[in-house]
């Protein structure tokens, strides 16, 4: 875009193609459904340019622009094309000449080598009151792709003139922060998020919250995102979602995008997963030490199935809830021991066997959470040594924990835990000053600070 700013327009130009380019240039600014059906469409988003942007950057263009005898300044139309028009048909609706109709239409024809065409801007001149006469074309705009422009306009000797624009694009990181009134979707396009990232949004906390019944006004949000942003502020292009912070019920919940074996996934600040409905390994930094499936029993001493996954740690290691649930049973239970068993959600059980002690607190009917102590290592019952006995049931039948359909989390431990550590400050450091520039912003608004 840079050649054609009106503020940086070289001075050999005739004024009268400096209308041209400033009008074109403003043609191009203003955003609109466009592109030949062939241009490979990427999956964009685009936010409406702020109408008063358009407008400011018109007036500017408009008034470098050499307003010709008898003609009004030039004005920017949106032109659609019919179905079974030409190009040169959509022009000449403009009001324009049929001889200016025709060489616009021609060269852009010749351009895009008959790919169909929906809409373009026309950049016209229109006769001033009182006056008979056809309108004088300065130009047509098309997009052809999300930062790309084709223009054609008027040079020194009347020919029509193609040119491609194409505008700079930087990618940055974007923190879009503030509060949600009525709408969520509203209140965050509002300071910059896109509908694609309020989606994913949303999608991340599907599990946890319904944003009907659970977000009110007034809650905080806060969404970091990589965008590519063209030098009109049009976003074309959004990339991953790397934090998200929503305040409902007066408890904020954060997520971390970090990625492990090349895969993404979101953890709480204390590098635990909650996207996973049920945990990996129920036993920090644990070990499996037997798996599901025949196994010749190490003390009844004939085949026997193993009905679920034994983690080899020393008695007394921690052992977590795999996910949020209602403990359904804490007690002694034969070759078990000490067994805790937790219904979740979805029909889903999880259990827990020779167990030394319970938690603080587990016993039937009482509500835990996700990575709460829920008890200890122990060997309590039919057991060999200290281990952990885990057992996931599905619908009343044990399962293979393992099985790709159980829904799993991490919590991230060792030298992961230590890159995700150092990954969570360098987005608390962008999301602290995203949010400090964001308030600055609203208070500049509000007219709250000093000048100066
Ligand atoms: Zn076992």
């Amino acid at each position: 875009m840079a050649q054609f700013d009106p503020r940086r327009q070289p001075l050999r130009f005739a004024p009268h193609l400096l209308t041209a380019c400033a009008a074109v240039a403003v043609a191009g600014l203003i955003w609109k459904v466009y592109a030949p059906a062939h241009a490979a469409a990427p999956a964009v988003d685009l936010p409406p340019l702020d109408p008063a942007a358009v407008s400011a950057l018109e007036a500017k263009a408009f008034a470098v622009a050499e307003t010709r005898p008898g003609l009004a300044p030039p004005e920017n139309v949106e032109v659609k094309v019919r179905p079974g028009e030409s190009i040169e048909q959509a022009v000449r609706r403009v009001g324009v000449s049929p001889d200016d109709a025709a060489a616009a239409a021609g060269a852009l024809a010749r351009a895009l080598g008959g790919a169909p065409v929906r809409a373009f801007d026309a950049a016209v001149a229109r006769p001033r009151e009182g006056r008979g006469g056809s309108a004088r074309l300065i130009g047509l705009t098309l997009r052809t792709g999300p930062a790309t422009t084709l223009t054609v306009s008027r040079s020194f000797d009347g020919a029509m003139k193609l040119r491609e624009l194409e505008e700079e694009v930087t990618s940055e990181i974007k923190v879009a922060h503030g509060l949600v009134n009525d709408s969520l979707r509203e209140s965050a396009t509002a300071v910059g998020a896109t509908p694609v990232v309020v989606n994913r949004f949303v999608k991340l906390y599907a599990h946890k919250l319904d944003f009907n019944r659970d977000v009110k006004s007034g809650d905080r949000f806060t969404m970091v995102f990589e965008r590519d942003v063209t030098e009109s502020g049009r976003t074309i292009k959004i990339g991953d979602l790397m934090y998200a912070e929503i305040e409902a019920r007066g408890k904020p919940s954060r997520l971390y995008r970090f990625e492990r074996n090349g895969k993404a996934e979101y953890f709480d600040e204390t590098g635990k997963n909650i996207r996973g409905f049920l945990l990996r390994t129920p036993v920090d930094g644990a070990r499996m030490s037997s798996g599901f499936g025949m196994r010749r029993h190490p003390i009844l001493g004939y085949a026997k199935m193993h009905q679920g996954i034994d983690f080899a740690a020393g008695s007394g290691t921690p052992i977590l809830a795999a996910g949020d649930g209602v403990v359904i049973e804490a007690r002694r239970w034969g070759g078990y021991g000490n067994w805790v068993r937790i219904r979740h959600s979805g029909g889903w059980e999880t259990g827990y066997a020779h167990l030394s002690r319970y938690g603080k607190g587990i016993k039937a009917g009482q509500r835990v959470s996700q990575g709460q102590v829920i008890g200890y290592v122990g060997s309590t019952g039919r057991s060999t040594g200290p281990h952990l006995h885990h057992e996931v049931w599905f619908k009343g039948k044990r399962v293979n924990p393992k099985g790709a359909k159980v829904p799993q989390g991490t919590i991230l431990t060792g030298g992961e835990l230590v890159a995700f550590k150092a990954q969570k400050a360098k987005i608390d450091a962008l999301v602290r000053k995203g949010v400090q520039e964001t308030h600055m912003a609203s208070a500049d608004k509000a007219g709250l600070r000093d000048a100066g």
